[in-house]
């Protein structure tokens, strides 16, 4: 007998062995661990919050979406979930995964409910360090929208600033880390999508 547990634990597994496997030292992250809240950040390298496991399996569905331009993307003449890491102030690593690597640029595919009017800028920041970690020219954002299925590309904006958050964020999450103080919390509208909304806004 198969239970509706047992699906939850196949995709929690599938979560954190393919879509976010936590790094187990203080000195190397994962890039988008440095472009989220650090506090959020923190408390999931803490396990002090869990992420909910409806939300786990739609993570993983958008995983789904990258399984599909892998397999199916008529343009072979590129590389797939390329890996690769970069040091940032000497002394932090930060890992990436690119979805897509072309000559001259990276390609990230998100999955969104919407598509937006500009890319985003955690996203932005995200594919930033791609650039950085895969010595590439430009960065490219695919949102491909839940709701209706449009597709939309959009060119990232790849300015250095990105990089001086990222080596900020990575010296607050060391100290923290290293600490076990929780670093402030810096709230924005993706709050909305944190379970950590009730204690940080009472
Ligand atoms: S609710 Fe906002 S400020 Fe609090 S941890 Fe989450 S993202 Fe950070």
């Amino acid at each position: 007998m198969i239970y509706v547990d047992d699906i939850y634990e196949a995709f929690k597994r599938y979560y954190y062995s393919e879509v976010f496997p936590i790094p187990d030292r203080p000195d190397v992250f994962h890039v988008t661990e440095l472009c989220d809240c650090p506090l959020k950040t923190y408390l999931i390298r803490k396990h002090l919050l869990p992420i909910s496991l409806d939300k786990m399996v739609i993570l993983c569905l958008g995983r789904a979406v990258h399984e599909v331009i892998e397999k199916y993307l008529p343009i072979r003449e590129v590389g797939f979930e390329v890996e690769g890491k970069t040091t940032l102030n000497g002394r932090f690593t930060v890992i990436g995964r690119a979805d897509i690597l072309t000559d001259y640029a990276v390609y990230d595919i998100k999955t969104v409910n919407k598509i937006p009017d500009k890319p985003f800028e955690h996203h932005e920041m995200q594919v930033t360090l791609y650039t950085r970690i895969f010595d590439k020219q430009q960065a490219h954002i695919i949102y491909i929208a839940k709701d209706k299925g449009k597709i939309a590309i959009f060119r990232a904006n790849t300015d250095e600033k990105y990089v001086r958050e990222a080596e900020r964020n990575a010296e607050i999450l060391y100290d923290a880390l290293t600490s076990n103080t929780p670093p402030k919390p810096v709230r924005s509208w993706r709050c909305n999508y944190c379970e950590n909304q009730l204690y940080c806004w009472g």
